[in-house]
């Protein structure tokens, strides 16, 4: 979800906004505290193991490993040490008929971890992390890299990945809620054989390690002041019915969430539509983009031609209006072949990269070009991070700023949450 603008979650969104649960907030004024473990078992299991993040957004020929610590290899599971050394200079991992081939040293395993006697010591494509890093050869001779840390640890760092960090106190602790919360219905989800929990990408939610280089600079994915957060919200999670939901969230919703169930299978009931006018200062609140015909012409074939037909020549794309809140709209894309009916997230996607932040537009022909104008930035489903800053400085807390998008939740607090990052680095 993950990440300013830009910079962090991507999102969505197009919606038609309503009216709910404004009143509700009068109510929260007085905060109870969170109820203890109202959560089934396996939640509060599932919480104590460490989570696994895919760091590599996908498996790669090659991937760039450094290592500033003392550190020893074995193989996934196994005491037996494979590898010793002091230090790694920078190199990469490759997959090979044996195994994997960490610099010249090959090893006779296909899943492999990396154990640092202090951490964060491992760097991966330019980003080191705390924790234990596994090394994965997948198939067609790739390699996926996935880090292993405290439940808490990740958090601290989503956190800054997610939200910039002059975003105010009550909005962070409300991001790092839902980022846990969505950490632990993903650890759930994916099972204790699963390689991996979550990406480190906007495909799950942003999380940039420890530190990160982008260019000549060194950049912190952590903070002072993320690690208080994480530490003052630890353990809470969002539940719904007593079990955690997923609580997915966008950048900016630009004036009302889209319905849950519009976008994800697995939408739990609390992903509603809510009125937000939070989220007007960020800047892609409101945003155009002007695309050229013959573009969006070769852009949008796969679309017209993807039962088979041949796509013809585009005419005319229309929108077919949403029907009710929270809906999203669809599209009628006309060639001189055949109509074909699409979603937003469709022709969003068919138009990558032309500057459409979210599913949620209308297209005006201007002739040669079309005039794109859209809300939001990001799905629109669940909290919104731009929202969240605006109630947060209006002097609603992170409780209640989470009931707010996610009506219906409870706040809960896990007892065994895992080890809690302390507030130093
Ligand atoms: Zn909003």
């Amino acid at each position: 979800m993950s990440r300013v603008l830009g910079k962090y979650v991507p999102a969505i969104s197009l919606v038609v906004c309503t009216l709910l649960i404004w009143g509700a907030w009068s109510m929260t004024a007085t905060q109870a505290p969170p109820p203890e473990l109202a959560v089934k078992a396996p939640v509060a299991i599932v919480s104590q193991r460490p989570i696994r993040v895919g760091v590599t957004p996908e498996p790669q020929a090659s991937v760039a490993i450094e290592i500033s610590e003392p550190f020893h290899v074995t193989a996934v599971g196994s005491p037996k040490v494979l590898l010793k050394a002091p230090r790694l200079a920078r190199t990469t991992v490759t997959a090979t008929p044996r195994g994997l081939k960490i610099g010249k040293h090959e090893l006779s395993v296909t899943r492999l971890e990396i154990v640092a006697d202090k951490t964060p010591a491992v760097w991966i494509e330019g980003h080191q992390y705390r924790g234990r890093m596994r090394l994965f050869r997948a198939s067609g001779g790739k390699v996926l890299a996935v880090n292993v840390l405290p439940l808490e640890e990740y958090v601290a760092s989503v956190i800054d990945s997610e939200m910039p960090g002059d975003f105010p106190d009550e909005a962070r602790k409300a991001q790092a809620i839902v980022a846990r919360t969505y950490a632990i219905y993903q650890m759930q989800q994916a099972g204790r054989d699963a390689p991996l929990d979550l990406y480190a990408s906007t495909r799950s939610q942003k999380y940039l390690g420890f530190q990160y280089r982008d260019g000549s600079r060194l950049l912190a994915g952590e903070s002072v002041a993320s690690r208080r957060i994480a530490a003052e919200t630890r353990g809470q999670v969002c539940t719904y019915q007593g079990q955690v939901f997923c609580t997915y969230y966008c950048a900016v919703c630009g004036g009302g969430t889209v319905k849950g169930t519009e976008v994800f299978s697995d939408a739990a009931a609390p992903l509603a539509v809510v009125k937000c006018d939070w989220c007007k200062e960020a800047n892609l609140y409101r945003w155009t983009a002007q695309v050229a015909k013959r573009d969006a012409q070769a852009d949008i074939a796969p679309l017209l031609g993807r039962d088979g037909k041949k796509p013809g020549t585009l005419k005319s794309v229309s929108v077919v209006r949403a029907k009710g809140a929270g809906s999203l709209s669809e599209f009628d894309l006309k060639s001189d072949r055949q109509t074909v009916r699409v979603s937003g997230a469709e022709l969003r996607q068919a138009l990558a990269g032309r500057g459409l932040y979210s599913p949620r537009f209308t297209v005006e022909d201007q002739g040669n070009t079309w005039r794109i104008s859209g809300r939001g930035h990001g799905h629109g489903v669940g909290l919104c991070q731009w929202g969240a800053r605006g109630l947060a400085l209006s002097g609603k807390t992170s409780e209640q700023i989470l009931a707010y998008y996610y009506p219906g939740m409870q706040l809960t607090t896990l007892k065994s949450p895992g080890a809690a990052p302390p507030v130093k680095r």
